[in-house]
């Protein structure tokens, strides 16, 4: 098939999802009792400290919800981003905000989602964790996967990198060596070391390399000089070179630059598409920035119209979350979904890594079973 014909279906299967959604979303709401909402906070301890070039993390606190009704539970993950000034306890603020829609009317929640933007304007990765309980009460409702809720299939699952964050470069070195059977791995740069990094690496793994530099490169200069070096190095692309706000800058780079440009911090919904895709190449689409499955289902179908690649990313999050954006894979050129591995605190089963390829469920829902309430 061509890549023309294949970008068409996967937008056609955006869409279509989108449609035949509704319908089971009513079905599934039809009737029954009354809502219940429970909320947690956990501390997830880190299998190694998280070096970005914004800061270096050992835990990460993420914020859990439960929607019960009709002996039925759905469950959602919050992982907050310190970058958009989120926490853990504003997740958990903003659920008891939701609660009187929720607790009220279910449907009435699921059809007003517009509803939620008006109780706060950020809280993406709260919004998240909400459209994700839903959307796993609704499967575990209907005794459907939400992956073949979507119009998916699971055979269309991706493999997903290994995320290696930046830290001395033995420690670096030792990551690759304790994850082995990765086919490819994102490394973590935009320190002074950039250079002494990516070669560290080379010389352990001759495998292809993603390079995310989270902002770190602060000119275009700068940027243009690091990405044409790494050119030479076995670098598949470059995902946010810059500051999310150089729109000109980054005008500029892709003109010049080697390799391929991914936009992460640029962008968070589908509405901020049209604006930055003549700049890159691709985009980094996580569940914690644009607000949740529903959302991230219509910015596929935005970014294909307009001819972008596309990856779908993490934070440091369970097997809960992580099942959730497994399940959109088969709508995604690359996936980078390892916040499971990089955490040591797992109260969940979901989507199964085997060596590298992420491997979908047939249960109800998003797959999951643990028990954290
Ligand atoms: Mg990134």
């Amino acid at each position: 098939m061509k890549r023309k014909e294949f970008l068409g279906l996967a937008g056609a299967a955006a869409a279509g999802s989108l449609v035949t959604f509704r319908p089971a979303l009513a079905q599934a709401l039809a009737g029954g009792g009354k809502t219940t909402l429970s909320v947690k906070i956990m501390d997830l301890k880190l299998q190694y400290a998280w070096g970005l070039s914004r800061g270096t993390w050992t835990t990460r606190r993420n914020a859990f919800v439960k929607i019960e009704r009709d002996g039925v539970y759905g469950l959602g993950e919050a992982a907050p981003i310190a970058r958009y000034d989120e926490t853990a306890e504003g997740a958990a603020a903003f659920f008891e905000k939701a609660r009187p829609v929720l607790e009220r009317d279910l449907w009435e929640y699921a059809v007003r989602w517009n509803e939620l933007e008006t109780l706060a304007p950020t809280e993406h990765a709260a919004k998240a964790a909400l459209d994700m309980a839903l959307l796993d009460w609704v499967g575990k409702k209907l005794q459907v996967p939400v992956w073949k809720l979507l119009g998916l299939n699971k055979a269309g699952a991706l493999k997903t990198t290994y995320s290696i964050g930046i830290d001395e470069v033995p420690v670096m070195q030792e990551k690759i060596r304790a994850y082995p059977d990765f086919s490819v791995y994102k490394i973590k740069v935009g320190t002074k070391d950039d250079r002494k990094i990516i070669e560290g690496i080379r010389a352990v793994t001759s495998k292809p390399l993603r390079v995310d530099a989270n902002e770190g490169w602060k000119t275009k200069e700068e940027a243009l000089e690091n990405i044409n070096w790494m050119a030479g190095m076995g670098i598949e692309y470059i995902e946010q070179p810059m500051p999310a706000d150089r729109i000109e800058d980054f005008a500029w780079l892709k003109q010049r630059s080697k390799l391929p440009l991914y936009a992460d911090e640029s962008l968070m919904k589908a509405s901020d598409i049209p604006r930055i895709a003549p700049y890159f190449d691709g985009l980094n689409i996580k569940l914690m920035k644009c607000g949740g499955i529903q959302e991230a289902v219509r910015m596929v179908a935005m970014a294909r119209a307009l001819g972008l690649k596309l990856m779908i990313g993490c934070m440091v999050e369970t097997s809960l979350a992580i099942s959730a954006a497994a399940a959109l894979t088969p709508l995604f050129d690359h996936a980078d979904l390892d916040g499971n591995l990089l955490s040591a605190t797992d109260p969940f089963k979901g989507v199964k890594t085997v060596k590298d390829q992420l491997v979908l469920n047939d249960r109800p829902g998003l797959g999951v079973e643990g028990e954290i309430f």
